[in-house]
């Protein structure tokens, strides 16, 4: 099988990855998949079962973890699994494409330990802890409660940046999404 690359989203939510994620799909010389991961949470908005995640029962996430059929999962906030089933990464590379993952800091640095050559990882900085509150308020999808939850973890994420192989800074998102294609667009045509 043709095992394309691997590039990882990572940031902190609200910090404009998913945005930047959907520019670079729509891009077709970058041959780019989106990795549909496993979520044991209920869809937000307009999201689809089989587009935006496979939206799960906690009771099936917890028997896929069991047969070891995860190539990573996080339960990213308290009773809310994420994972990328290794299928799905299989399903992408039959396709003969590159997969590109929207996952949390956790997931990605996983990945791109599992695959330290065929990967690269991504950190999205949003401009201040400030700023993501705001988008998160505006985005206006969640309660109180779970916005706090996110802008809590915000700060234990942003100090694994470094960790990452590059770090965009999304102070101005045009110049975010023109940053991120051309890093991708080398990354993709490497050897
Ligand atoms: P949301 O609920 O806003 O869609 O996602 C919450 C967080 O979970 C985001 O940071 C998102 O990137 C992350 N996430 C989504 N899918 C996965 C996954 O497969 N694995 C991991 N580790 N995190 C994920």
């Amino acid at each position: 099988m043709n095992k394309g690359k691997l590039i990882v989203f990572s940031a902190p939510s609200g910090s404009g990855k998913t945005t930047i994620v959907k520019h670079l799909l729509g891009k077709e010389d970058l041959n780019l998949e989106f990795s549909i991961s496993a979520a044991s949470r209920d869809p937000r908005g307009e999201e689809e079962h089989g587009k935006d995640y496979y939206f799960i029962s906690l009771e099936q996430f917890k028997k896929h973890i069991k047969a070891e059929e995860f190539l990573e999962w996080e339960e990213v906030y308290r009773d809310n699994f994420y994972g990328t089933l290794k299928a799905e990464i299989e399903r992408i590379w039959a396709l003969g494409k590159n997969v590109i993952f929207d996952i949390d800091v956790a997931g990605g640095l996983r990945i791109k330990h599992k695959f330290p050559e065929q990967t690269l990882a991504v950190f999205v900085k949003p401009p201040s802890v400030d700023e993501l509150k705001r988008r998160l308020k505006q985005r206006s999808t969640e309660s109180d409660d779970k916005i706090n939850m996110r802008i809590a973890k915000a700060s234990v994420e942003l100090a694994t940046a470094p960790q990452f192989d590059t770090i965009i800074k999304n102070y101005d998102l045009d110049t975010a999404k023109e940053e991120a294609y051309q890093l991708v667009k080398d990354f993709v045509s490497k050897k």
